[in-house]
Order: C-alpha cells, then structure tokens, then sequence
C-alpha cells in the first residue's frame, strides 16, 4: 500500500478473527487501506499511520469478518406472511402461480428489501438464489444485481431455473418453468455479462437449477457442464424433506444423494441448500467430495422440514455455511438471528455440545466463505483480505453483563454499529447508507400488492 491509500483505523474494540487458531483479541485493532485489511492486532493501531480518513471507536463492541449468507431467494420478500402452515410441497404449490406473475421492477422491490435486511443483519457477501423466470418478464437478474451493486454489498447471484412442469412429473405448473435450450442459454449469458472472477470481486455468477422435483435430469446433468465448462460454482436445493425423498425414489428409483451423484452434483464446487436427510452414508459422500452445505435451519423449523446433521457434516470435515432461505419461509430475513437458530438446532438434536457459539460463527464466516470458492479473500479478519467486517454492539441494553462478546453475539440480541464491505460503510449507527430505507419499504409494499393482484 502506499502513502496516499486512504486508510480507515477501527480500535479500542474485541476482535474475533475466526483465523485458522481463532485468533481473538480482547481489545484490539484493524486498519483497513484501500479495500483490503493492512493490519489486525492487540491494543491500539500503529502510530504514525498516514492517509487516515476516518478513526472508529470500537469500545463496548465486537468486530467480526462480515457475515456470508449462502441461501436465499430474495424475490419472495414481496410474498410474505403467506401459506403459513404447509410443508414444503404444499407451499410450493400454494405459492408458484403467485410468484409467476414476476416481472423486472417486483425483482427489483424485493431485492432491495432482502438486500437491506441483509446488511442491517450483518451480512457483507449476500447471494440470490433466483429461479422464477416468465416469459416476458424482463431482465430480471440484471435487476437484482443492479438492487446489490446500490446497495454495496458483494453479491453471488445462482441463476436458477426450472424445466420440469407438472406434465413432466415436476411439481411446479407448467406455465412457471422454462425449456431447457432456454435455462442453459439465459444462465451462460449472465455468466458471459456479469460474472468477475476476480479476488476483488463484487459479483459472481453460479449455476443453479433449483431442485430435483422442479428440474430435468439433463438440466442437472447440462448445468453442470456448463458451470464447470465456465469455471463458476454450482448451487442447488437437495434433501430438503422426505417427500422429496419418496419423490426420487419414485421417479429416478434412488436417493437425492445418489441422484446428485449421478448427475455431476457431487464435488468441491457445489454448494447445496439444507441437506436435512442425509444418511451417514451420504455425510461421509459429502465430505469425501467437498460438497458445500447451506445450513438454513429457520427455514427447516417454519416448514416443519426437520434438522440438518449439522454435527455429524463438521465432524465429516464438509463445508458447511448458514443461509436465511427465501423469505416466504424466513420472514426476518435477519442473518444474525441465524447463528443463533443454528445453535438451538443443533442441540435440539444433538444436545448442549452439539455447536459452539464459536462454531456458529465459522459456519457464517469462513463456513459461507469455502461454500463459495472465496475462502482465499473473505470469511476472516487477515492481512490481505478484503475489508469486509462487521461491528456489533456488545456493551449496551441486549449484550450488558455478558462477558464474553462472541457468547453475546450467537445467545444475546445484538445490534449491528457499522457494516464495511470493500472498506466502505455500508451501515453506519446501525442505519443504512447507500439507500433510502423507507423508499425501499414503500417500493416493497407496491410491489408485493401488485404480485398479489391487489
Ligand atoms: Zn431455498
């Protein structure tokens, strides 16, 4: 770095760094030049920098790496509140002939909305899991990611699809899935105009048709070709219920995890939302191949779908990220609240030493980092990183008397201070401020009446 970068010096706070040793700080500092992490320490900053710009004081706060969320579907944040009782069939079905009156400015509204509850959780690299796509309906990725690049989060859009209606023996109705000449073409085009494969980058693209129940087999098997064809990850739904169980036994005559297997979805470069039944068998599969999992367990509650084996996937050595899910079925849309839901679930399960409060933050952390293919840039507070952190209010009414910061964090109900990404504020006092948010509101709730046909 030279003289001149404009530096940005956060002290007098704890630091978590969730490096390789979990490094922490009790009070510590990190100076931030450019957009990359220059130093992290105990005590206060060198002396003598130059190019400061501005100082935080960090004091009664605890600096984490920005939180990754490796899960979500950002467009039903204008369909929420509905269908709240079903199992995950019975809301697909409720919900698809709704969410296929999309178009361009309702991805818009609702991307803005997920997105600003993203970063008020704390969330520095959000991705969109996106495969609704009417005929007609506009350019809808380029939307989203236009609502992320406003924001000034770094963003992975998985371009999603779906190809097998219900005549196909799909679950989806017809007139809501696209051909499969379609699927591929649209999603290699998004790649060739807004994937950056760069270590700085703000915007990557992955290929993600949406689940074995909404998808052909040769959209599967051809989405995988082409992902790795293009060099970017691949994303997808997979054993989230037993319905979807029954589903693959019945129409391939195996399970999803075999299922993915024979398809190319098993391996270093995929990431898979939810794996709630996986037998030992398929955790051992998992990890034997790399294959990323992203842990939603709000989600798996408000859908009654059960509780992932997350402590058997960690033990595996698996990747394992947390995700919010879309938010027909994770109203808050609030990252945070999700470690802590992570936690609880795994000691539903498994009891209380099932996860750490420690473990829950390397899941979203450097956990969301490796599902992505970015654990060389992001997910830790290192020298060299991007300068993606986080600042939580540990001190004040919600953490007061907690002494440890990281407990505070995943038990308690902190408040985010100030979000960075890149090194520029994105969160400042707790209030975004890259947008408008009650403009945002209203955009939302147009839109979501308009989808409803109100
Ligand atoms: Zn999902």
């Amino acid at each position: 770095m030279t003289a001149s970068t404009e530096r940005i010096v956060i002290e007098n706070c704890s630091i978590a760094t969730v490096d390789a040793d979990d490094t922490e700080y009790a009070t510590g500092h990190v100076v931030v030049a450019g957009n990359r992490i220059e130093s992290v320490g105990a005590g206060p900053a060198p002396a003598g920098l130059e190019g400061v710009v501005r100082r935080v004081d960090g004091t009664g706060h605890l600096l984490t790496p920005g939180l990754i969320n490796t899960h979500h579907h950002f467009y039903q944040w204008i369909t929420r509140g509905l269908a709240t009782d079903h199992n995950l069939f019975n809301w697909l079905v409720t919900l698809y002939p709704t969410w296929a009156r999309i178009d361009e400015q309702m991805t818009y509204a609702a991307a803005q909305g997920s997105l600003g509850m993203m970063a008020r959780g704390g969330v520095t690299t959000a991705m969109d899991h996106h495969y609704v796509f009417p005929q007609g309906s506009g350019d809808l990725s380029g939307s989203i990611i236009r609502a992320a690049s406003e924001m000034g989060v770094r963003f992975t859009l998985a371009r999603g699809s779906m190809d097998r209606g219900t005549s196909d023996g799909g679950l989806p109705p017809d007139f809501a899935v696209e051909t499969l000449e379609g699927a591929l073409a649209a999603t290699e085009a998004t790649i060739d105009q807004h994937h950056d494969a760069s270590f700085d980058s703000m915007t990557q693209i992955a290929v993600a048709p949406c689940s074995p129940f909404s998808v052909s087999t040769e959209l599967m098997k051809q989405g995988a070709e082409l992902a790795r064809r293009r060099g970017v990850r691949l994303h997808t739904h997979g054993s989230e219920t037993v319905e979807e169980e029954q589903f693959c036994k019945e129409l391939f005559g195996m399970g999803p995890t075999d299922y993915f297997e024979s398809t190319g979805w098993l391996g270093d470069d995929v990431w898979m939302a939810h794996c709630v039944h996986l037998s030992d068998d398929a955790v051992a599969r998992f990890a034997a191949t790399g294959t990323g999992v992203a842990h939603c367990p709000t989600s798996n509650g408000r859908l009654g779908s059960g509780i992932a084996p997350i402590r058997s996937l960690l033990d595996a050595g698996a990747p394992v990220g947390l995700g919010v899910d879309g938010s027909a079925s994770n109203e808050s849309g609030r990252m945070v609240d999700e470690l802590h839901q992570a936690l609880l679930a795994a000691r539903y399960r498994g009891g209380p030493l099932a996860l750490s409060a420690r473990e829950a933050l390397t899941m979203a952390t450097m956990g969301g980092a490796r599902c992505l293919g970015r654990a060389g840039e992001l997910g830790s507070i290192e020298v060299g990183k991007q300068a993606d952190l986080a600042l939580w209010r540990v001190g004040d009414l919600p953490g007061a008397g907690i002494v440890d910061p990281v407990t505070t964090l995943v038990f308690g109900a902190p408040a985010l201070e100030h979000l960075f990404v890149a090194g520029r504020p994105v969160v400042s006092g707790g209030a975004l401020t890259t947008v408008d948010v009650d403009e945002l509101a209203g955009r939302a709730a147009a839109a979501s009446a308009r989808i409803a046909g109100r």
